[in-house]
């Protein structure tokens, strides 16, 4: 940003909330559905049909609520949006205005400023006033391509009408285009985490709008914004506003000035262009909505809510770094995805050496699921099965390119260790009176460490595992070797 300058920056965002039908009726939300099948009197707009609140979408509401830090209302309002657009059967989007389901919440998250490589630089938590997140349904979608003669017709598809969504409005606390980007990112983390929404922008449900000003550094007042839409992706939308900070930056210097407007992102230019001007501004002239009781939820239902909530991904992300000493990249990458999250610290917990398992979780895991298209969930190789193998590794039976064909084969069949192990032919000895031949060998050739450990250095059984291990070529059960060199001591 040119100096003497700073960025004031809000976001808007919707989500769709996971339900499987729509928020005031129950038509399923399937996306791919035949236009128009997924409809009935209510989300068509027909007179005389009544909605009915979905529950479960007031259920994901109150996880999202909870997971960006916010206050669930026990009473909230259904408001009508009056509007008119094609998509829009009913003349108006039940929405929520002066009651929103939850406010007043305060979201701590990581941020860094990108190098012009796109490499993070300095990561630093900043703090985010998220003002409200109310409940409302989707509209539906005007269709201008892919049928026939769309050059002459435009075709409306009500599938997506009455879709339940979670609008999620942040103050003016951004400063930077790459603190939106962080922000963007972790709604959609942990969305996720929570199981609120699948928070997939490609597939649009979750779609983002920047307000976005500029003003000399120091100053108090806000100048005039711009409301930037069509934000395709979380990278178009970091360009998009970059592109708009400085564009506005440059109109007050000119003293052209800037004015209040909504902008699109052209993502083939790579630049903003107007949409429309302050002056086709919409009054939709809100009013409660006649056809819907108020929203009462008790504290009951809030207190379980918050008693179902699971550990937040940094919180999780804090603690892998003071409990399993991992570096801040290594443990917010494992914490990007709640499946990996769970899978890491079981494999950390059961082969007792977490900085192995991050490496293998990081590694050769990552490496198969993004060939597999799998989710860490579905994985064939269990965290315990790793966990096996580290342990293997560790005790020195197999070498690090035998545990990586290894692991590849667990991987693709769900094999055991002992059992891949055995069909490569990266066969152990197992026979004791051949294992224990050796470990005479070793206690005869190292009497100065027999006597420490027998005088209570523990630590010692160590370093004989390790000679056995080393005489054997690695080929000894660790396990006999183990066992053996306890009774032996
Ligand atoms: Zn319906």
């Amino acid at each position: 940003m040119k100096e003497g300058w700073e960025a004031i920056i809000g976001m808007e965002v919707h989500a769709q909330l996971a339900t499987a039908t729509k928020i005031f009726c129950g038509c399923s939300v399937e996306v791919g559905s035949e236009p128009n099948s997924n409809t009935c009197p209510v989300c068509l707009g027909l007179p005389g049909a009544l909605p009915v609140l979905n529950w479960n979408a007031v259920v994901l509401g109150a996880k999202a609520a909870l997971a960006l830090g916010l206050e669930i209302q026990n009473e909230s309002i259904f408001a009508r949006k009056n509007y008119f657009y094609p998509d829009l059967p009913k003349g108006y989007q039940i929405s929520q205005y002066d009651r929103p389901f939850s406010a007043n919440g305060t979201l701590k998250l990581m941020t860094a400023e990108r190098d012009h490589h796109g490499h993070a630089m300095e990561w630093k938590p900043i703090s985010i006033h998220i003002q409200r997140m109310h409940l409302e349904e989707d509209a539906g979608k005007n269709v201008h391509e892919g049928l026939p003669e769309t050059d002459k017709y435009s075709y409306i598809d009500l599938n997506r009408a009455g879709t339940p969504l979670a609008e999620i409005v942040t103050g003016p606390d951004f400063r930077s285009s790459w603190q939106a980007y962080d922000y963007v990112n972790h709604i959609r983390r942990v969305l996720q985490w929570v199981g609120a929404s699948d928070a997939d922008m490609e597939k649009g449900n979750l779609r983002c709008e920047a307000n976005v000003s500029v003003r000399r550094v120091g100053g108090a007042e806000f100048n005039n914004k711009v409301e930037l839409k069509n934000l395709n992706s979380v990278r178009f939308m970091q360009k998009a506003i970059e592109f708009e900070i400085e564009r506005q930056i440059a109109a007050h210097e000119t003293g052209e000035g800037v004015s209040q407007e909504t902008r699109l992102w052209d993502e083939k230019k790579n630049e903003t262009r107007l949409m429309r001007s302050k002056e086709d501004a919409h009054d939709y002239r809100y009013f409660p909505e006649p056809d819907l009781q108020p929203l009462a939820v008790s504290d009951e239902f809030i207190e379980a809510a918050k008693r179902e909530m699971p550990e937040l991904p940094d919180s999780m992300r804090e603690r892998f770094i003071a409990d399993y000493e991992l570096s801040f990249a290594d443990a917010t990458q494992l914490t990007a995805d709640r499946s990996m999250a769970d899978f890491f610290e079981t494999a950390a917990r059961h082969s007792l050496n977490p900085r192995l398992a991050a490496n293998w979780v990081l590694g050769e895991f990552s490496r198969e699921l993004n060939h597999s298209t799998r989710p860490a969930a579905e994985s064939l190789v269990s965290a315990e099965d790793l966990a096996e193998l580290i342990k293997t590794i560790e005790a020195g039976s197999i070498n690090n390119n035998q545990a990586k064909e290894v692991f590849a084969e667990m991987f693709a069949t769900g094999k055991p260790v002992a059992q891949v192990i055995e069909e490569k032919g990266f066969e152990q000895v197992s026979d004791a009176g051949e294992i224990e031949k050796i470990i005479d060998q070793v206690i005869g050739n190292n009497e100065a460490q027999v006597t420490a450990f027998r005088s209570g250095n523990e630590k010692l059984f160590g370093f004989f595992v390790g000679q056995v291990m080393k005489a054997s070529e690695g080929k000894a059960n660790p396990k006999i070797v183990n066992e053996l060199l306890r009774s032996k001591l």
